[in-house]
C-alpha cells in the first residue's frame, strides 16, 4: 500500500518537521525517501531479530522518527506499542510488562522528562525488555539524547548502521509472511474510568479507519494536513498519519508539543489544508493576540474530536480560520478509533450537538444497557459499534474483551447516546456516570450544561452519591469564577427551580479548585466520586 503511495507520487512531500526554532531549517521527506528511510528502519529491526508480532515501543513527543518508526514496525511485522509521552516511571514499567515489550525507543531527556534515565530503569527491571533506542537530540539547548552505557542500548544512528546485515530480499521474505488481519498495533485507552487496558488492533482496522476518514474528507495528493495533537493517541496516528499517507497527502508536524502559535505558523509556512485538534486548542489559537496577522487562506478542512464543541467556537473556526468543512469524529480507541463522523455541508447545528453519523462499512445501534433490547430513534441508551473498525480484543485480558465484545462482534461503547431521524447520534455522557435517583434515570451532562450559564461557574461536574432513600442523590462540583460569589446547596436550587425538574437538583453542592483528570484531558468522575463518598462518610 505504502510503497503504492510512492510510486505514484514519488517527488510529492510525505512529511515535514517544522524547524524547532524560527530561521533552521525545516525537516522534509519526499515519498521517495520517506520509503527509503523507513525500508532502512525495518531492516535495522530485522537485524535486532525483531520477531513477527513481537511488541516495539515508542515513548516520545511527536518528531519525524514516530512516524517513520510507525511504518517501519507495520513493514516488519512489529507489534507498536504507542506510550503515552506524559507517563512516568510507574506507568511506562506497567505497560512494559503489561505486554512483554522487547525494544522501547525513547525520546531525549529534556528539563521536564528524564526519558532516558526511566527507560534504563525499565530495562532493569522489566526481564523481557532487552533493547532501549535513544532519539536524536534536537538542536536546542537542554536535552541528552544519553550515551549508549551498555550492548542494551543503542542511538538511533546505530540503530540504522545494523540496517546494512539485511538486505531488501530480508524484509520482502518477512512482508510476504504478514496478514492484513495480524495485530500491528497496541494502543491503551485514556484509563478515564480504570485502568487504562490495552486495544490490539490490526493492519485491516487502522488503515482502513484512516483512509475512510479521508475520503469523507475529500483527501488527495494535493493535501497538507498539519497535526498538532499527539501520535500515541489515536486522533494523531490513525486520524492523521494513516489518513494522510493513504492519499499521499503531506503530514506536517508543528513540534514536539502543543503550541497555538507554533500550529498556525505550520499552516501559514507550508501552505497547511487541514488543521487538527480538541476544542481547547482551536480556542487558544484563536485567542492569540496577533491570531489576525496569520494567512490561514490555504485551509479548507481539519478534525475536531474528543469533546463537544462549543457553538462560538466552531462559527469560529469556520468563519475565521476558513476551516468551511471541519469535522467531528467520535470514537474510542477500541474501534480504531472513528465510528462516527459528521460530513461535508452538515449544519452548524449538526456539527456542534451531534458527533455526525455512522461511518461507511460500519454500523451503529442504541440499546437498553439493561435488556439488550435495541431502542427506537430517539431513545438514551448504550451506543454500540460493529465492523472493521472493532480491535482484536483487549492485549491478554480475554475477559474484558468479553466484557465489551458481545458474541454478535457488537462492541459495547459504554457511552450513552441518542440517534436522531437523520441517523446523527448526540452522545448524553458514559453509562457510569448516569444517576439513577429514586428510580429516575438522570444524565449529568444535562444538568452541567445547564449550570454552566450561572455567572459564578467556570467549571461543574455533576456525579452521584449514595443516599439511603433514593438509592442516589446529586452533587454538583464546581470550580467557581475567580472573584465570584460562593455557592451553597441553598442558592444552587434557588437557582434551578422552574427551570429543571426537581429530582435533577443537585442536592449538595462542593466548591473545588480542580478536578482530577487524566493524562488525555479528561476528568475522571469515578475518582470523584470516591472522593465525595469519603468525605460525605
Ligand atoms: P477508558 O476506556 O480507559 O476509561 P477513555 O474511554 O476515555 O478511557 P479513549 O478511548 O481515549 O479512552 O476515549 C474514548 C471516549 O472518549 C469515548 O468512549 C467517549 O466517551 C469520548 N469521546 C470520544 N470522542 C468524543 C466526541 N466527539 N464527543 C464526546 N465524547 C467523545
Ligand atoms: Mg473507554
Amino acid at each position: 500500500n505504502f510503497e503504492r503511495v510512492a510510486a505514484r507520487f514519488p517527488f510529492h512531500d510525505a512529511l515535514i518537521e517544522a524547524a524547532p526554532v524560527p530561521g533552521a531549517d525545516a525537516r522534509r521527506w519526499s515519498y521517495t525517501k520517506m520509503n527509503d528511510d523507513v525500508d532502512r528502519l525495518a531492516r535495522a529491526l530485522l537485524a535486532l531479530g525483531v520477531a513477527k508480532g513481537d511488541r516495539v515501543g515508542i515513548w516520545s513527543p511527536n518528531c519525524a522518527e514516530w512516524t517513520l518508526l510507525q511504518y517501519a514496525t507495520a513493514k516488519a511485522g512489529a507489534i507498536l506499542v504507542n506510550v503515552n509521552p506524559a507517563y512516568r516511571s510507574h506507568e511506562l514499567e506497567f505497560v512494559v510488562r503489561q505486554n512483554g515489550m522487547r525494544m522501547l525507543v525513547t525520546a531525549p531527556s529534556d528539563t521536564n522528562s528524564d526519558y532516558v534515565g526511566m527507560a534504563r530503569k525499565a530495562l532493569a527491571e522489566c526481564p523481557d525488555l532487552r533493547e532501549l533506542v535513544f532519539l536524536p537530540a534536537p538542536a536546542e539547548a537542554g536535552f541528552d539524547a544519553g550515551v549508549p552505557q551498555s550492548d542494551a542500548e543503542l542511538t538511533y544512528a546505530e540503530l540504522l548502521r545494523r540496517a546494512d546485515d539485511v538486505g531488501h530480499a530480508g524484509l520482502q521474505a518477512r512482508m510476504a509472511e504478514l496478514d492484513p488481519h495480524d495485530p500491528i498495533n497496541l494502543q491503551y485507552t485514556s484509563g478515564t474510568t480504570g485502568f487504562p487496558k490495552g486495544a490490539t488492533l490490526t493492519h485491516h482496522n487502522i488503515l482502513n479507519n484512516g483512509f475512510s476518514i479521508g475520503e469523507l474528507l475529500g483527501y488527495t495528493e494535493h493535501d497538507r494536513v498539519v497535526i498538532p495533537v499527539p501520535f500515541y493517541h489515536c486522533f494523531g496516528m490513525v486520524i492523521g498519519n494513516l489518513n494522510a499517507l493513504s492519499h499521499g497527502a503531506a503530514t506536517i508536524i508543528p513540534g514536539r508539543g502543543f503550541s497555538p502559535a507554533a500550529a498556525l505558523e505550520a499552516v501559514q509556512d507550508f501552505g497547511g489544508t487541514s488543521l487538527y485538534g480538541v476544542p481547547t486548542m482551536f480556542i487558544a489559537e484563536l485567542a492569540l493576540p496577533d491570531f489576525a496577522s496569520y494567512d490561514l487562506s490555504t485551509l479548507r478542512t481539519g478534525v475536531m474530536a474528543g469533546s463537544l464543541c462549543p457553538i462560538e467556537v466552531m462559527n469560529r473556526v469556520m468563519s475565521e480560520m476558513n476551516m468551511v468543512d471541519v469535522a467531528i469524529c467520535y470514537g474510542m480507541t477500541e474501534t480504531s478509533p472513528v465510528s462516527t463522523m459528521t460530513r461535508q455541508g452538515d449544519s452548524l447545528q449538526q456539527r456542534t450537538e451531534t458527533v455526525g453519523r455512522t461511518m461507511p462499512h460500519l454500523e451503529s445501534r442504541i440499546i437498553d444497557p439493561g435488556s439488550g433490547e435495541v431502542l427506537e430513534r430517539g431513545r438514551i441508551g448504550e451506543l454500540c459499534t460493529r465492523g472493521y473498525a472493532v480491535m482484536e480484543g483487549y492485549w491478554d485480558q480475554p475477559d474484558k474483551t468479553a466484557e465489551a465484545i458481545d458474541a454478535d462482534g457488537w462492541m459495547h461503547t459504554g457511552d450513552l447516546a441518542r440517534m436522531d431521524g437523520d441517523g446523527y447520534v448526540i452522545i448524553e455522557g458514559r453509562i457510569k456516570d448516569m444517576v439513577i435517583r429514586g428510580g429516575e434515570n438522570i444524565y449529568p451532562r444535562e444538568i452541567e450544561e445547564f449550570l454552566f450559564a450561572h455567572p459564578s461557574i467556570q467549571d461543574v461536574q455533576v456525579i452521584g452519591v449514595p443516599d439511603a432513600r433514593y438509592g442516589e442523590e446529586l452533587m454538583a462540583c464546581i470550580i467557581l469564577k475567580p472573584g465570584a460569589q460562593p455557592l451553597d446547596a441553598g442558592s444552587l436550587a434557588e437557582y434551578c427551580r422552574g427551570k429543571l425538574a426537581h429530582y435533577k437538583i443537585p442536592r449538595y453542592v462542593e466548591v473545588r479548585e480542580r478536578f482530577p483528570m487524566t493524562v488525555s484531558g479528561k476528568v475522571r468522575k469515578v475518582e470523584m466520586r470516591q472522593e465525595a463518598v469519603a468525605r460525605l462518610g
